[in-house]
């Protein structure tokens, strides 16, 4: 189970965001400190997984849902035909800094070759 992280306090509104999508189960909004000129975070609004490794077959709908929603949101920004890479890190090896389940989605210009 994740803590209530600071994530699950955008969720609730009580900190704001700059939000780019929001349905009943996902929440996506800029990252405040952004790697690329496109950094989005993409989040379930369940603060139940805390990081990918947690995450069991009950949630298979969730993630999928999350991958679907992460391609909507990348043609709404207009980033889908140029590209994009969607990332999640996943625990202390990865410098996971917020532990409620997120993935970020980088582009809007070339990002580096390396998958980080
Ligand atoms: P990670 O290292 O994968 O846990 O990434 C956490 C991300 O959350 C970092 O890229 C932070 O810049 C971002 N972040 C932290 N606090 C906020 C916030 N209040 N609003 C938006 N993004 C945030």
């Amino acid at each position: 189970m994740a803590q209530d992280t600071i994530f699950s306090k955008i969720v609730a509104g009580e900190i704001p965001c700059n939000k780019v999508y929001e349905d009943d189960l996902v929440l996506a909004f800029e990252d405040i400190n952004p790697s690329a000129k496109v950094h989005v975070l993409v989040i379930p609004k369940s603060n139940h997984l805390e990081r990918l490794s947690e995450v069991a077959t009950e949630d298979a709908n969730l993630m999928g849902h999350i991958m679907v929603c992460i391609n909507k949101i990348a043609k709404d920004l207009g980033i889908d035909k140029t590209g994009y890479r969607v990332i999640t890190n996943s625990g202390e090896n990865a410098h996971q800094e917020v532990p409620h389940l997120h993935f970020h989605i980088l582009g809007g210009e070339p990002l580096s070759k390396r998958n980080n």
